[in-house]
């Protein structure tokens, strides 16, 4: 069994890595520019292979799957997030966001299914809340993430029955996306979970394993956030 794991150095992917590893899989995992946490993530999982490719980029993620004689799981999780009111991004953020979080993971599914409809296969697409109930000061972020629920549900019905394909929406999950917050802001975030915490990667990355191995699952977004914010 093999996955394909997008953003797979740091976060929640990298936990990706470490589970689908631990239950027997074969890993390739995608990166972009953070060579430091590339060179950490070999370290730690000498047995994941690791490419540079930019998730947004056709040629980078063609290769990619050239690269892979078979799949089974696809993990889109590569992802960049963008904190400003929507009057002070330019059209180029915008574009930015969409390309990596939406256009991102529209190629791989794109070049994944080729690949997974005569042997079947799983598709896990790494949503947010935001996506599902909008974030202030998050609002292109937010819809990049609500265009990958929809397009979660579309594809589980034009795929199926051989590929099944599923969303998790993470709440505030405890990864390099977060580290900016001030100790302050952290704990008005965490009063607003009911379950009065942050979640971590691993608890991500077990959603993300029982949506790619439960095959009677598709269309499904499993919100991963603690309850909510
Ligand atoms: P992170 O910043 O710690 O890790 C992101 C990973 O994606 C890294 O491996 C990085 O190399 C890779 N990446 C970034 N841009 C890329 C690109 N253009 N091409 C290929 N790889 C790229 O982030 P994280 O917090 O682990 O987030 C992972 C996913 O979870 C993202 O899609 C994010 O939107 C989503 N998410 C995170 C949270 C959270 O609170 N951390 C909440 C909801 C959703």
């Amino acid at each position: 069994m093999r996955a394909l794991i997008t953003g797979g150095t740091r976060g929640i992917g990298l936990a990706c890595c470490r589970l689908f590893l631990r239950m027997g899989y074969e890993v390739t995992a995608t990166y972009s520019s953070d060579e430091e946490a590339v060179r950490a993530a070999r370290g730690e999982l000498p047995e994941v292979t690791f490419v540079r490719a930019d998730a947004a980029d056709e040629g980078a993620m063609r290769r990619v799957f050239d690269g892979i004689p078979s799949l089974d799981v696809l993990v889109n999780n590569a992802g960049i997030d963008f904190f400003a009111q929507v009057q002070d991004m330019a059209y180029a953020d915008y574009r930015r966001v969409m390309d990596v979080n939406m256009g991102g993971a529209f190629l791989a599914v794109k070049f994944a299914v080729p690949r997974m409809l005569s042997r079947g296969g799983a598709i896990v697409n790494v949503s947010s809340i935001w996506g599902v109930t909008g974030g202030s000061c998050e609002s292109v972020y937010s819809a990049s993430k609500g265009a990958m629920i929809a397009f979660t549900k579309a594809l589980a019905k034009e795929l199926a029955p051989a590929v099944r394909v599923n969303a998790v929406a993470p709440g505030a999950i405890d990864t390099a996306m977060n580290a900016g917050y001030s100790e302050e802001e952290r704990r008005e975030i965490e009063g607003r979970i009911p379950l009065g915490r942050f979640g971590t990667p691993d608890e991500v990355a077990q959603a993300v394993y029982f949506l790619a191995a439960c095959r009677y699952v598709t269309g499904q977004v499993l919100g991963v956030d603690g309850g909510g914010i």
